[in-house]
């Protein structure tokens, strides 16, 4: 009697672990795939899955069918329309080490007696998708949503330049899907979370998520700016065109689809692992992440013979490597106010090696973050580069702690006004709200006011704003323009070349279109594009000041948070005086519409690719614009002529050959407009 008591205390127990590992999952899976913001490491996640399939093996009485070891983690999002896969998204087993690489071998071989040969892959870091080509023509992107049934983004595929809309090449079967990863390159990665923290929006947490959240955005021509990539892995037909993997990988290529070159084949396991140390390096210099390598089962007829399970291929492995890490101790935290108020906690480290590079500094992006830490000051912490760029905290050696240690206590007050924080709902960061009197914020705003993007003062830079802030000669960026010679000259390191220099740019500033202006007195979330959209629509800066929250809703990209971001900015008193005085000195609050200076180029469409000697590329799309063409991104059919510079990849000189489109030089576009 007393046994079986204890055994159904010991089942309710096990039942309840497996429901609330179950629960946990599931959080951190729609924080992952859905959100886009994961709320932990890969690594300690893959760790509470082993867990829950343990115990599952276990007790398999207490199993779900709907557990997330039996699934892949779903990405279904209600803001988009679900269609149904032809052929099911899987995910893929793991493996860490060498030895379960060679347990995987020794099972495939358990059911496949004749030869064996392998092709291994890089595993891509993004997002995987599927696209549908009928008649060798996009008519479908679906997201993998949870395998049967994905999401429609379609629309935002189609403005990735690298996703072909239209393939060329023989033997297309009418019908096809291929699948592949959509993933954002380093370079891309970079420029939108500064082009992100720049109006004061959270940065993407890595590439990964950047380039998921990406493709579910609401605008396409979000998507089209953000500079995503895509290679394609796989070739879905009901036609036996290919018997082996490889023969697919090549197809693939041949019909346009970027396919990466450093696929491989081998006969045995060993050449398995000498791919995997050599690409285990050779990736830190790709300008893309890759989180592994895929190691497929060639041959077609072996890969049916091996199957599914209910969540991934077995003929199929993923080979993770691990991340780069460092113990680092945590020394002290500082605390950056940014333009915008909001404040980011800055960990200093004791200086450690991670790939490469000395690090002494982590982001640690919020309280949020501090608080999921659980960080110590003098704690042992683990550092990762983040998307191998910014290096962050993602772990705490517990067992390293002294029995004394402080935890980090958010700061309350501003570090450079003393104004009590505030957290508004819904958002992760602490705010500064003196937003008129801050020190910080203002000579933030006015560094943003000069920017490159904005009114590209360029004789001043982020330490003269200071000295001038310090000195008491600006205090908002409208002071800027009642700066004298006489007033500079006696500052410090100021030379009379340099006050020169710093007149003549805040002279010129005065040119500059109303857009840039627009975008340079620093509303929150008005980043450079949207600055141009209001711009457009609107015309001057009375009628933006005066629009209704209808009007700037109907404007492209213009959602709610950016309305009422607006509306907010123009209540304030100190904006408007600004902006009055700004006007005064004769800065552009009026779109100039550009006339067109010929029609020569009328309904003709041209793509520009490469690089140019005599104008950027910027300018002569817009000469293209002035003189009545049209600006295409991607070379088709509809195209006219290929502007080509210098460097242009051979593929795509060769598509422009075979659909008839005439390479153009610069010397003889510019003397097509003369
Ligand atoms: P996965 O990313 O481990 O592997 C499957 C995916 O690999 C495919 O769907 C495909 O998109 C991609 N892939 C890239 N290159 C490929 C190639 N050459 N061939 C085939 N596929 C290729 O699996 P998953 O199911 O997308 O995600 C599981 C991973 O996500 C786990 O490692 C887990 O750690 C992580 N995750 C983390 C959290 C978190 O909170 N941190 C939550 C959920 C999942």
């Amino acid at each position: 009697m007393k046994f079986s008591d204890n055994n159904s205390d010991n089942n309710i127990d096990i039942q309840l672990e497996i429901s609330q590992l179950t629960d946990t999952l599931n959080r951190y899976n729609h924080s992952y795939y859905v959100l886009n913001d994961p709320l932990i490491s890969d690594v300690d996640f893959d760790a509470i899955l082993v867990k829950l399939q343990k115990l599952e093996d276990k007790y398999p009485i207490f199993k779900s069918p709907h557990s997330p070891t039996q699934r892949v983690g779903s990405d279904i999002n209600t803001e988009f329309i679900q269609r149904s896969h032809r052929f099911q998204m899987y995910s893929l087993s793991n493996t860490y080490s060498a030895e379960e690489l060679v347990d995987f071998d020794v099972r495939i071989k358990k059911d496949i007696v004749d030869k064996i040969e392998y092709v291994c892959e890089l595993k891509f870091d993004g997002t995987a998708i599927s696209l549908t080509y009928e008649k060798g023509v996009l008519v479908q992107a679906l997201t993998r949503g949870d395998g049967t049934t994905g999401d429609d983004v379609t629309a935002n595929v189609m403005t990735i330049k690298s996703i072909p809309l239209i393939l060329h090449g023989d033997n297309i079967p009418d019908l096809i899907e291929v699948r592949g990863e959509i993933f954002m390159p380093h370079s891309s990665f970079k420029r939108i979370n500064l082009e992100k923290e720049d109006i004061g929006e959270t940065p993407f947490a890595n590439p990964r998520n950047a380039a998921s959240g990406t493709l579910k955005s609401q605008q396409s021509s979000v998507v089209a700016h953000r500079g995503l990539d895509c290679f394609i892995y796989t070739l879905a037909t009901d036609s036996s065109i290919f018997s082996s993997h490889y023969e697919a990988l090549k197809l693939l290529s041949d019909w346009g689809f970027k396919v990466s070159d450093s696929s491989k084949k081998f006969s045995s396991i060993s050449g398995v692992l000498e791919f995997i140390e050599k690409w285990d390096s050779e990736r830190k210099k790709l300008p893309y992440d890759t989180d592994g390598v895929v190691i497929k089962v060639n041959l077609v007829s072996q890969q049916n013979v091996l199957g599914y399970t209910a969540k991934a291929p077995r003929w199929a492995v993923a080979f993770k490597f691990k991340a780069e890490r460092a113990l680092a101790e945590l020394l002290s935290v500082d605390y950056q106010v940014g333009r915008t108020g909001a404040i980011t906690p800055v960990a200093n480290l004791s200086p450690v090696k991670l790939a490469g590079t000395t690090v002494k500094r982590a982001s640690l992006h919020n309280s949020e973050q501090i608080a999921l830490l659980d960080l110590h000051l003098g704690d042992y912490v683990y550092v990762e580069k983040g998307g191998e760029i910014i290096p962050k905290i993602v772990g705490v050696e517990l067992k390293s702690r002294d029995l004394f240690a402080q935890p980090i206590d958010f700061i309350k007050k501003c570090p450079a006004c003393a104004t009590p924080l505030e957290k508004i709902e819904g958002e992760a960061k602490h705010y500064c709200t003196n937003h008129l009197h801050c020190p910080v914020q203002i000579v933030g705003r006015i560094i943003h006011f000069i920017s490159r993007k904005a009114l590209n003062i360029d004789g001043l830079g982020d330490e003269t704003v200071e000295l001038l802030y310090r000195s008491s000669l600006i205090r908002s960026y409208a002071d800027l323009y009642t700066l004298d010679a006489s007033q500079l000259i006696p500052l410090e390191r100021m030379g009379e070349k340099s006050v020169e220099n710093i007149m003549d740019s805040i002279e010129k500033s005065k040119n500059i279109p109303f857009a840039r202006v627009l975008f340079g007195l620093g509303i929150r979330f008005v980043g450079e594009t949207t600055a141009k959209k209001i711009a457009s629509a609107l015309k001057n800066i009375d009628a933006v000041m005066s629009a209704t929250e209808e009007e700037l809703l109907s404007i492209d990209e213009v959602g709610d948070k950016i309305a009422e971001s607006i509306k907010n900015f123009f209540s304030q008193e100190e904006n408007i005086e600004n902006i009055n005085r700004l006007k005064s000195y004769g800065l552009s609050f009026e779109q100039v519409d550009k006339e067109k200076v010929s029609n020569i180029l009328e309904g003709k469409s041209l793509v520009i690719t490469g690089k140019f000697s005599q104008y950027s590329r910027d300018a002569l799309k817009e000469m293209i614009e002035l003189h009545g063409g049209k600006n295409l991104s991607a070379v088709s059919s509809n195209c006219d002529y290929l502007l080509a510079g210098d460097s242009v990849g051979p593929a795509k000189l060769a598509k422009a050959e075979k659909l008839g489109v005439e390479i153009i030089s610069e010397d003889y576009f510019l003397d097509m407009i003369k």
